[in-house]
């Protein structure tokens, strides 16, 4: 039995449906490390990947909320600290009814990886609540977020976790936390990202994410010599904060994207998306995809009951180049085998985790350009620790100092990820390079700070 096989029995635990996509992250990035566990014993003497599974610890509390007719509330809320080696704790805050513990130890996993190869000063958390802003008044909202840091702001700190957006949080949700944290501690600090402008928000972390999966697609494909985007056809699903940018920086590039989805639809606009009308209806209306076509007749809504189950419309649409920026395995094998029999060259997951692993065993059997999320996303969180550093110095910084220092993160995450997967024999594999490139740093960092 090979170590990954060893190590994956050693900590599966099928019976928890919970941790299911936990193990899922885990087991691939096993799999990836192997060769580096095999060839420098340090990491099995200082047990690294047992004490790296393990979150350091897990936050659950409750939620207490009063909605607008007066009713009492009740939710979960969570914070998963999972390694600190690198720097603080640092990650998102997810808001919806699908998250549980085990949602937010496998966002957690990906972040400490993700966080590494950046190669700034931050370690990996994720925390959030099975909350659905969905649907509710803006002053429900901010009840619930007062309610949420109530008990959350006990346990971070600029020093400490400094949390920030993930689906359902975004600059209003953490605009009003912040307002809360300092109410409760009098203290005016750096200790969210994703903040807005006006109180210390960084430029551009809106953009980060979706701008730097197009950044990090531009250097893959320069790297691996392919064409570029400019001029070529695009699918992207998801129409939240990831997506939106995607969309806007392709358009930007010259590219046409012809797509977004919603949990109910695809939008398929042959011409090209309509930017202005996507962020009016999303952002500020927050309505349904469908609406699109009222303004755009001539474009196509394809409802999610009207595609055949185990697939997804918007996989099957001939592009160039894909940008998943919806949720974690919205993209099945079915989705990947049309796509790469429709002639897509290149898939950058926007989201976390977007492709299921026989969808991304597909795409590397093919020999695609394969952005994993690790690595293509990373934008998002590389911008708030500029935000923190600002925060930290008193300092603003313009519009175009942000954009080049996260051209320049995202052009270097994507040489180390393909330089590692080289040295390491698996060439122009970007999944096991992020793995192996994420993993050494704060392997390092651990074996270097004792136990
Ligand atoms: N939620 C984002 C991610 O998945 C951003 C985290 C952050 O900015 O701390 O990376």
């Amino acid at each position: 039995m090979s170590i990954a096989e060893d190590d994956i029995k050693k900590f599966e635990r099928a019976d928890c449906e919970q941790d299911r996509v936990f193990y899922q992250a885990m087991e691939e990035v096993i799999c990836s490390i192997s060769p580096l566990l095999e060839s420098d014993e340090r990491y099995a003497r200082h047990a690294i990947l047992e004490r790296l599974v393990v979150p350091d610890r897990i936050i659950k509390f409750k939620v207490v909320w009063m909605d607008d007719n007066q009713n009492i509330q009740v939710n979960t809320g969570y914070r998963v600290q999972f390694n600190n080696s690198l720097g603080p704790y640092k990650g998102g805050l997810r808001f919806h009814p699908t998250v549980n513990e085990g949602i937010l130890k496998f966002l957690g996993f990906e972040q400490i990886l993700k966080n590494s190869l950046t190669g700034l000063p931050i370690g990996g958390g994720k925390g959030g609540s099975d909350f659905d802003p969905k649907g509710k008044s803006d002053f429900e909202v901010m009840k619930f977020c007062s309610a949420f840091m109530t008990e959350l702001h006990k346990y971070i700190g600029p020093r400490m976790d400094i949390p920030a957006g993930d689906i359902g949080v975004g600059a209003r949700e953490i605009g009003y936390l912040f307002g809360e944290y300092k109410k409760i501690t009098s203290s005016y600090e750096g200790v969210l990202t994703g903040k807005p402008f006006m109180f210390g928000g960084s430029l551009m972390r809106p953009e980060a994410t979706g701008y730097g999966a197009v950044y990090f697609t531009e250097t893959m494909l320069d790297m691996e010599g392919k064409e570029s985007l400019e001029g070529k056809i695009c699918t992207i699903s998801g129409a939240g904060n990831v997506a939106l940018h995607a969309i806007e920086k392709l358009q930007q590039i010259g590219a046409i994207p012809v797509t977004c989805t919603d949990s109910k639809g695809t939008i398929y606009d042959p011409r090209g998306v309509d930017l202005c009308l996507l962020k009016e209806l999303k952002l500020e209306k927050r309505a349904s995809l469908e609406e699109y076509i009222v303004a755009h007749p001539e474009a196509k809504y394809i409802p999610v009951s009207e595609y055949p189950k185990g697939g997804h419309a918007v996989w099957d649409i001939p592009c160039y180049a894909a940008f998943p920026c919806a949720t974690q395995n919205e993209l099945t094998e079915i989705d990947a085998q049309n796509l790469i029999s429709n002639g897509c060259i290149s898939v950058t997951e926007g989201a976390n985790m977007p492709s299921t692993p026989d969808a991304v065993d597909a795409f590397l059997a093919h020999k695609l350009c394969f952005a994993p999320a690790k690595a293509a996303n990373a934008g998002g969180v590389a911008v708030s620790e500029f935000e923190m550093a600002q925060n930290a110095s008193m300092s603003k910084w313009s519009f175009e100092k942000v954009d080049d220092k996260l051209k320049e993160t995202m052009q270097q995450i994507c040489k180390r990820v393909s330089l590692t997967a080289k040295d390491y024999g698996v060439e122009g594999n970007y999944v096991d390079g992020a793995n192996i490139a994420g993993f050494k740093r704060v392997a390092d960092a651990m074996i270097a700070e004792g136990i």
